[in-house]
């Protein structure tokens, strides 16, 4: 049959800091399609390990590489570019900003893609905005805020009642699925979730659930890190168990649930 293609193929990242590694040798790789998630005690190096996989770090040793590319150490703005989306374990909105301009932030990669990737294109745009001022930039915004009410509308009704709201102004649990949404708005390749339910209560972590079950039906490649159990083994087709900044075991859900490493390392911290 035909195989899916690597998304992310990582080969021994390492992350020191100090006389600590944080991410000691880690490999992984990640498919289309696929949502793998990342578990283990809190310290063991999850947040970190992302960190590596979306710029917001580089690793001291060992290769990321993307859809073929190696793309280790790369910035921010280059994982974004190639369709690297996150969001962070504490959550990060742009307090003083509306929510839709929260949203539409996470449109701006995106449009750096359009315009630097097609010189040609972006070079008649430009020349049509010179002479009918205004006229292709309202289209565009508009293009834009029609989307991102879009992608606020998966929330239900959480959000869209507070579109025009600052960011500070909502519940812990609104501010993430806002920073959700965000990553959505650059049509990522693959989805990196730091702990998307913490805070959450069992109502709000279900709906949660329900979203990322929705997405990943609709064939978006998710990698996760989460420490409701249940959650995980409903969601991810592979797991990935790190302790103390090392892989120590990896497979199906049951396969993971029921190693006894796993249950000695949830249990011995
Ligand atoms: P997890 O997300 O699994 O809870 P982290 O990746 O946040 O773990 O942290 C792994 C280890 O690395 C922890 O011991 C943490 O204190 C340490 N660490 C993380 N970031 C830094 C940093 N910027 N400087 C120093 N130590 C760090
Ligand atoms: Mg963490």
């Amino acid at each position: 049959g035909e195989g899916r293609s690597i998304l992310f193929d990582v080969r021994r990242v390492t992350r020191r800091f100090g006389g600590l590694t944080a991410v000691n040798e880690i490999s992984l790789n990640v498919s289309a399609g696929e949502c793998v998630s990342v578990i283990g005690p809190n310290g063991a190096g999850k947040s970190t390990l992302f960190n590596l996989l979306a710029g917001t770090d580089r690793p001291d040793d060992g290769i990321v590489r993307f859809v073929g590319e190696d793309v280790t150490g790369y910035t921010p703005d280059e994982f974004a570019r190639r369709g690297v989306a996150r969001t962070f374990q504490h959550g990060r909105v742009f307090g003083n900003l509306s929510v839709l301009d929260n949203v539409l932030i996470g449109a701006h990669s995106r449009l750096a893609i359009a315009r630097h990737g097609l010189p040609l294109i972006g070079a008649i745009v430009e020349v049509f905005r010179a002479l009918v001022p205004g006229a292709a930039l309202r289209d565009e915004d508009e293009r834009l805020r029609d989307e991102a009410k879009h992608v606020l509308a998966r929330f239900g009704t959480r959000l869209l009642p507070r579109i025009d709201a600052p960011a500070h102004s909502l519940s812990y649990a609104n501010r993430r699925r806002v920073e959700i949404a965000r990553a959505l708005m650059l049509h990522p390749r693959i989805l990196l979730l730091d702990e998307p339910t913490a805070g959450m209560n069992e109502s709000e972590t279900a709906e949660m659930q329900e979203f990322m079950l929705e997405l990943k039906r609709g064939g978006l490649t998710i990698l996760l890190i989460e420490h409701k159990l249940d959650l995980v083994m409903r969601l991810s087709d592979r797991v990935i168990v790190l302790d103390d900044g090392k892989k120590i075991v990896s497979g199906l859900p049951e396969e993971v649930r029921n190693n006894p490493l796993v249950i000695e390392a949830y249990l011995g911290h």
